[in-house]
């Protein structure tokens, strides 16, 4: 595949593929994991930077049928891409935003009485009742009503004529098995669901998933377990890869022992030393994070299957990698060196870059080719 796509394609100078069939099996692992509960799918930042307009098809495929975006803009796109799927947009409704809303059907998910009591007057003026998400906050002091704040709205939800579809929480340490804040979050927001009992109660992102059936509630809203990244960080990886991304070697060269690489001269060569020049930087989303130094080790690209050290900083379009232990000619001007594949990980990378793996794909740069794989079925 690699090589058709780099024949095809001579001017990419990288190449991002992404599985559209690995998404929805991600997804379809995730909906079995949580059953009875519904699964939805939080395909904000542009689906976690894979693409909203093909990531919501794909899924919509799948089964799929409640979206969560943040913004009014993703709420379009994903309409656009699921005519008949409920959408939820988790920033709220912003001030005079209602119309646009109601246009798209998409429900805002309130998330203060503010809002609530915007939402409602845009209700009575315009007889909308395309409905509406809660949020209630148990301890992420983000987003949300103040339990207090909900607790006022019993007699609302108990009039049956309340407007609400969704009520929702979301987890501060859902990565972390053991923290305290995993127990007192679901312990207030068993409360919450009994008092908007009737209407459907969602806590769980991707890791409240593997917290145990007791997170699941009525609907869970993965997001970053969709497109590969590791939900139980204590253990291995259960879901699929989703991202390869490739990037050309500009040339390679070789340089003498006690040469510098690149800004700062902060990499010395100690041996007669081959690099390969890669068409890829930290405008690319590869983070200069991920440079290496003397005595400081960065990240590692693979080049003819064999893993092999970042040299020196990491540029604005470039990176040095040295391939001194490859075989001759193994590497070549206008071959392909893999960034993530191969066995290099989004997580692994997140690890170099000093973030998370969330950050490392909504970081995906906009210069690499595309290229989508399956979605068909
Ligand atoms: C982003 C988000 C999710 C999805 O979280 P993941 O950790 O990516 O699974 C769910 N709920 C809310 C409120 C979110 O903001």
């Amino acid at each position: 595949m690699t090589e058709t796509t780099t024949e095809l394609d001579p001017t990419a100078t990288g190449i991002l593929t992404i599985d559209l069939d690995a998404i929805a099996a991600n997804w379809r692992k995730l909906e079995k994991a949580s059953v009875p509960a519904e699964c939805g799918a939080a395909v904000k930042a542009d689906a976690y930077g894979c693409g909203i307009d093909r990531v919501v098809p794909a899924l919509a495929k799948a089964g799929c049928r409640t979206f969560f975006v943040a913004t009014v803009d993703e709420a379009h796109a994903a309409r656009t891409a699921a005519p008949d799927a409920a959408i939820y947009v988790l920033n709220g409704l912003s001030p005079h935003s209602g119309d646009t809303l109601a246009a798209i059907k998409a429900q805002p998910v309130i998330g203060s009485l503010d809002e609530l009591a915007e939402w409602d007057m845009f209700c009575r003026r315009t007889g909308w009742a395309g409905g509406a998400g809660v949020h209630v906050d148990t301890g992420m002091s983000r987003l949300g009503l103040s339990i207090a704040e909900a607790q006022s709205l019993a007699p609302r939800i108990a009039s049956g004529n309340h407007g609400f579809t969704l009520v929702i929480s979301h987890l501060a340490c859902a990565e972390q098995l053991n923290s305290p804040m995993n127990p007192k979050q679901v312990g207030a927001f068993r409360e919450i669901s009994h008092l908007f009992s009737g209407i459907t109660s969602s806590l769980a992102n991707s890791s409240g998933i593997y917290l145990g059936p007791s997170y699941m509630f009525d609907m869970v809203r993965p997001g970053a377990a969709i497109y590969g990244v590791n939900p139980t960080p204590e253990a291995a990886n259960p879901m699929l890869p989703v991202i390869d991304l490739k990037a050309r070697i500009i040339q390679t060269r070789d340089v003498a022992r006690g040469d510098t690489v690149g800004y700062g001269a902060t990499w010395t060569a100690r041996r007669p030393t081959r690099l390969a020049i890669i068409a890829a930087g930290y405008a690319d989303g590869y983070f200069r994070a991920a440079g290496s130094g003397d005595g400081t080790r960065g990240a590692e690209v693979v080049i003819a299957g064999q893993r092999c050290p970042v040299a020196g900083r990491i540029s604005m379009d470039l990176i040095a990698a040295d391939i001194t232990d490859l075989p001759e000619n193994a590497a070549r001007r206008g071959h392909l060196a893999t960034l993530i594949g191969e066995g290099l990980t989004v997580n692994d990378l997140a690890h170099h870059f000093g973030t998370i793996a969330y950050e490392v794909l909504t970081s995906l740069g906009r210069r690499y080719r595309r290229v989508y794989k399956g979605g068909e079925g």
